[in-house]
């Protein structure tokens, strides 16, 4: 099994723009957040237990997943979320098990989640790495990314995401993406420290 590396971070905090970087290092990045949406329509069985606990009106009619009546469905309710990603989770989970087996000949690769910790997948990775930025930062550029949002409607999704200095707390690595630190460099001494790391694990 190649090195498997976890990056998480907070809404706007730049795991996607991380991971390009790492992409273009060559190191192939597994997104559970889209595989997650993507299994949620496409995975027979799932679709099936999702109409089952949350009604028929979690998708459309044609076939395609009712987001806005799901996430009301599970914002600000912590018990129906968790049972969502219960359901989710585990098939998630063997997706990413099967593209791990397909990417065996990479020398580490990368698993990319905004709720890592809190789905507990860390406890199945070899390193996990965080990306942070101060909230001001990360409200303004989701608004720049995403202009249909509200500074109110982020704020909301911070609050309710693990705050940074417990994630920082568990991260082996820790990425600060501010406007002062230099983001590339930072990436390309990891991708070393994680060649390396490999390097010696296999000699
Ligand atoms: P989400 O959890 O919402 O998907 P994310 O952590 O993946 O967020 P990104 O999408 O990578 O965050 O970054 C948020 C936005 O901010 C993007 O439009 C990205 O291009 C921009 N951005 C991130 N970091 C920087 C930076 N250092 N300089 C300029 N723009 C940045």
């Amino acid at each position: 099994h190649p090195l498997q590396v976890g990056i998480t971070g907070g809404i706007g905090s730049g795991k996607s723009l991380v991971c390009s970087i790492f992409k273009a290092l060559g190191i192939p990045v597994y997104d559970a957040d889209s595989h997650a949406k993507e299994l949620m329509t496409t995975d027979g069985i799932l679709v099936q237990q999702i109409k089952k606990e949350f009604g028929e009106l979690s998708f459309h009619e044609d076939g395609s997943l009712n987001r806005g009546y799901l996430s009301k469905a599970v914002f600000n309710d912590v018990d129906k979320l968790e049972r969502l990603n219960r359901l989710v989770h585990p098939r998630v989970g063997e997706d990413y098990a099967r593209w791990v087996n397909q990417n065996a000949n990479s020398p580490y690769v990368l698993k990319e989640a905004a709720l890592l910790f809190e789905a507990g997948s860390h406890q199945t990775l070899d390193k996990v790495m965080v990306v942070v930025a101060p909230e001001a930062l990360r409200i303004e550029r989701v608004l720049q990314r995403d202009p249909q949002r509200t500074t109110e409607q982020i704020k909301a999704i911070i609050r309710n995401q693990m705050p940074e200095e417990e994630k920082m707390k568990r991260a082996d690595h820790v990425i600060v993406n501010n406007e002062t630190e230099l983001l590339i460099p930072q990436v390309v001494a990891l991708h070393h420290q994680f060649l390396s790391a490999t390097a010696s694990s296999r000699s």
